[in-house]
């Protein structure tokens, strides 16, 4: 069977260390508001440096991503950063997503609020700009203050809109999750089931 061209992919990049319902809730509004055919979850690879929190191994974080998202047909996992040496960049994925997808292909990159702070920070940030659309998804505890007008200010200074979009509040994080199960507190209703099944069973983040 033909492979369906996709027109309008949506990027959800993120540790997911581990998935959890702010992720999911906030990639169903962009697939609805921005009328995607996918929305692409991007987990990241093991980052090298060793004084930096350690991120649980690639292969459970990936995992947890395939799992929590096996029941909606329009997300998909991509391994494009875990199966990548070194420190992985944005611009490298969205190149690496473009050159795979086509050029007439239009990837729409989605973040919550607090990382919309850091766009302008990243590796080639004004050419991540022109290769793809930006999302900024409202998140509870991350207002949209005085640095967005500046990100807002910075894309119009290249001729571009950053799209910004309300999702139904969701005040989780996974830094909260790992506290969570340390503490041997519920993550019930926090994370879908098969991912709190998969880090009990795994004895993760304890
Ligand atoms: P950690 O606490 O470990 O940083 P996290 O919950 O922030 O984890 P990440 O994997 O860092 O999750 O985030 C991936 C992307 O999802 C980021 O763009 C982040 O802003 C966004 N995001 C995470 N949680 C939410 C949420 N509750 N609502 C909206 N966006 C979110
Ligand atoms: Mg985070």
């Amino acid at each position: 069977m033909k492979k369906q061209v996709q027109r309008r992919i949506g990027i959800m990049g993120g540790t997911f260390d581990p998935i959890h319902y702010g992720h999911l809730v906030t990639a169903e509004a962009a697939l609805g508001e921005f009328n995607l055919d996918l929305v692409l979850f991007l987990p990241s690879g093991t980052p090298p440096h060793k004084d930096a929190r350690q991120v649980t191994d690639a292969k459970h974080r990936h995992l947890m991503t395939v799992l929590a998202t096996l029941t909606n047909p329009h997300f998909e996992v991509s391994r494009i950063d875990i199966d990548r040496e070194g420190v992985t960049y944005t611009i490298d994925s969205l190149r690496l997503l473009k050159a795979e997808y086509g050029e007439e292909t239009e990837l729409y990159f989605i973040t919550g609020a607090d990382v919309v702070m850091e766009l302008m920070t990243w590796k080639d940030s004004e050419e991540c700009l022109q290769l793809a659309e930006f999302i900024a998804a409202s998140r509870p505890g991350f207002s949209f203050g005085a640095k967005t007008t500046l990100v807002e200010e910075w894309f119009a200074k290249h001729g571009k809109k950053l799209h910004v979009i309300n999702v139904p509040a969701m005040a989780i994080s996974s830094t909260d999750v790992r506290e969570r199960v340390r503490a041997k507190k519920s993550i019930r209703y926090l994370v879908p089931e098969t991912v709190e099944y998969y880090i009990h069973k795994n004895n993760l983040y304890i």
